[in-house]
């Protein structure tokens, strides 16, 4: 069983990866430098990487970019999208260019491969979960609240998510999508992302604004495998929220994502 991970060198990418090794699948791995050895290396230490991982060089932007990279294998986890909350200069060509085209140029390549049986998109539970109304035990945060989100970050996130499900209407693979909130726990890569990052910044105090911040958190480690297993179930199917907490819903939660 062979299957592409994109941003395989990201936090959650890692583990994916990790777990597929460990499970015995050949793992094509696209990044944006395979011979970048900071972002790389650790996935070269893998056990199992000398045999069954190959490294494979894909930009979201570049169309075209993942159809060698997914030419005969039998699944995709597409988890590659950019994911910062700071110095947000052009977001439309940083966040959302890349966000939802680079979604649909792996969908494509996917599609146009045949030997594809399933995807598995790594959304975010802000596609849903920020739009200033006020949460409480009783609110159920559904897909009823799509599109009310006024953040760069979240818009990409649900603008890839919706044209996924929109181009997946007519194809025969299955899409199943993953939900994480606020992603943590141990890293398997040399540097922090934007998620673990904010964890440090709270800690030294780096950062003050986060002071009544809330959100829902999930282990990266469980987010990995809720990844693999929405691959291998044959009954799943949809989208799954990972989280192993509610979202908060303190006004401040607007510092971490800035309006659009
Ligand atoms: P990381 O920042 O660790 O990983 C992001 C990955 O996307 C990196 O491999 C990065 O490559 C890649 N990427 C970004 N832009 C491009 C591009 N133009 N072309 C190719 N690859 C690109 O973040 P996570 O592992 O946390 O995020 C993975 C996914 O999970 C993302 O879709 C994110 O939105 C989602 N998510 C994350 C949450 C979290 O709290 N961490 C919560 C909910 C969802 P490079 O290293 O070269 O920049």
């Amino acid at each position: 069983n062979t299957v592409v991970v994109t941003g395989a060198n990201g936090l959650i990418a890692s583990w994916v990866v990790k777990l597929l090794l460990e499970r015995g699948y050949t793992v094509r791995g696209a990044v944006r430098n395979p011979d970048d050895t900071k972002k790389v290396g650790h996935l070269l230490q893998l056990p199992g990487a000398n045999e069954r991982l190959i490294l494979c060089k894909a930009d979201l932007l570049n169309e075209g970019a993942y159809d060698g990279v997914v030419a005969g294998a039998d699944g995709v986890f597409h988890t590659a999208s950019p994911f910062f909350m700071k110095n947000m200069t052009n977001p439309e060509e940083r966040f959302l260019s890349p966000a939802v085209r680079g979604t649909l140029n792996v969908l494509k390549s996917a599609a146009k491969a045949k030997s594809v049986k399933r995807v598995v998109l790594t959304s975010s539970t802000d596609t849903v979960a920020h739009n200033r109304e006020s949460k409480d035990p009783n609110v159920v945060v559904d897909e009823t609240w799509w599109r009310r989100s006024r953040a760069w970050y979240a818009l990409s996130k649900l603008t890839a998510e919706k044209a996924a499900w929109d181009f997946v209407k007519d194809i025969d693979f299955d899409l199943l999508v993953m939900n994480p909130s606020m992603v943590i726990g141990p890293l398997l890569q040399n540097s922090l992302n934007s998620s673990t990052g904010i964890i440090l910044n709270v800690i030294t105090g780096a950062t003050k604004e986060y002071t009544n911040f809330a959100t829902g958190c999930v282990n990266v480690r469980d987010t990995a495998l809720a990844h693999v297993l929405a691959y291998e179930m044959p009954s799943a199917e949809g989208r799954y929220i990972l989280s192993k907490t509610v979202e908060g819903n303190s006004p401040e939660s607007k510092d971490l994502l800035p309006d659009v």
